[in-house]
């Protein structure tokens, strides 16, 4: 796609606000769709569209106007994407967005090509409750679709308590998984170009609060093989998943060295906003050339860096956080700050370890 051409992104939030950013550093326009009139992407994007993901009429509208389609969070309707992909490119695709629309299909599929999750069993009826016992206490009870930030999960101590914790639920369908004594979180985003070649960026350390990221320290101090197997499973699934983008994965190190895949996302993440200050081609800019059809960027990291979201009212500190030596601030343009939502993040920047990957 030549620069001047539009890319139409589906979700507003801060994701796509900084994807179109990236977008606008290299020529291209960003049509935002989102049933938020005040979202947070629009106000730095082109043209714009406010009509919820169901309106059909309004979302092939919305593929005529544009040159490519991509999005920024998962709970898009199966059905609207669709009609839009029968109109325009999507990239990354259907396939792609289904398997990580709902957990009991992701882990499937993470299983059917040889990659470790937590144990888990599927919670959609009174006898799959019952068989899902198995998987032993304490486990966490999760909603399979429209979850984040640990949003539709909770902790189940013993059996006795699972049916009332589903019945809390709203008994959605859900997934059981056993509670995983992990030695740390890390994550790996890997970008795939429309020839197939990858890029990945170094596994990172990540440290949730009360479910939601909360630091994000790049690189991890994980050793060098076991960041190889890191990259290596982000690698498998963006190939198995033929997609064309970005992707995200979450993982877990157990105590034994073991790693297990806890979630996937196929967009750019949270645990990457490392890159854009600290990396030759940041996320956002990797995310928008796959889209694209560019070359990718090259990954590599110049700095070290510390990511900390500024939750709620933290970020109230932006002043303060802008005089910081050495601190890139990213404020998010969102109007109401509430406990728990993401209002901006800081990137804090350090000289390149030596040796390190
Ligand atoms: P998720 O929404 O699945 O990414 O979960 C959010 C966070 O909850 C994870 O990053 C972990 O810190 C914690 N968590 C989720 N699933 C498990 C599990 N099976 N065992 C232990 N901790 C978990």
């Amino acid at each position: 796609m030549a620069p001047g051409a539009t890319i139409g992104i589906l979700g507003g939030g801060q994701l796509g606000r900084m994807a179109a950013t990236a977008a606008a550093e290299l020529g291209y326009r960003c049509h935002i769709y989102s049933p938020d009139a005040d979202a947070p992407a629009k106000e730095v994007s082109a043209a714009e569209t406010t009509a919820a993901y169901e309106d059909q009429d309004t979302a092939r509208a919305f593929a005529n106007a544009v040159d490519v389609v991509t999005f920024e969070f998962e709970n898009v309707p199966d059905e609207t994407l669709a009609v839009i992909s029968e109109i325009v490119t999507v990239r990354p695709g259907v396939a792609a967005l289904h398997v990580s629309q709902d957990r009991a299909i992701e882990k499937t599929f993470l299983a059917d090509n040889g990659i470790g999750t937590a144990p888990w069993a599927p919670v959609t009826s009174d006898a799959e409750l019952t068989a899902a016992k198995a998987i032993g206490f304490p486990a966490i009870l999760k909603t399979a679709r429209f979850g984040y930030d640990g949003k539709g999960q909770v902790r189940v101590n013993g059996a006795d308590d699972l049916a009332a914790v589903w019945a809390e639920i709203d008994r959605a369908p859900a997934v059981l998984e056993g509670f995983v004594d992990f030695e740390r979180e890390i994550s790996v985003i890997v970008a795939r170009d429309m020839q197939g070649q990858i890029e990945s960026y170094v596994p990172v350390d990540n440290v949730h609060r009360d479910h939601i990221l909360f630091t994000t320290t790049a690189p991890s101090t994980i050793n060098e093989s076991l960041a190889n197997t890191a990259r290596g499973i982000a690698g498998r699934i963006v190939n198995a998943l033929d997609l064309v983008g970005l992707l995200a994965v979450e993982m877990f190190v157990t105590r034994d060295g073991g790693i297990l895949v806890n979630e996937i996302a196929p967009r750019p993440h949270n645990s990457g906003h490392w890159t854009m200050d600290a990396c030759t081609v940041g996320q956002f800019e990797q995310f928008i050339r796959a889209v694209a059809g560019l070359p990718l960027g090259d990954p590599a990291r110049h700095s070290d860096a510390v990511m900390t979201n500024l939750i709620g009212d933290e970020a109230d500190r932006w002043l303060e956080i802008s005089g910081e030596a050495g601190a890139c601030l990213h404020l998010y343009g969102k109007i109401k700050s509430r406990p728990g939502r993401k209002m901006g993040h800081v990137n804090r920047l350090s000289p390149k370890r030596p040796f390190a990957p």
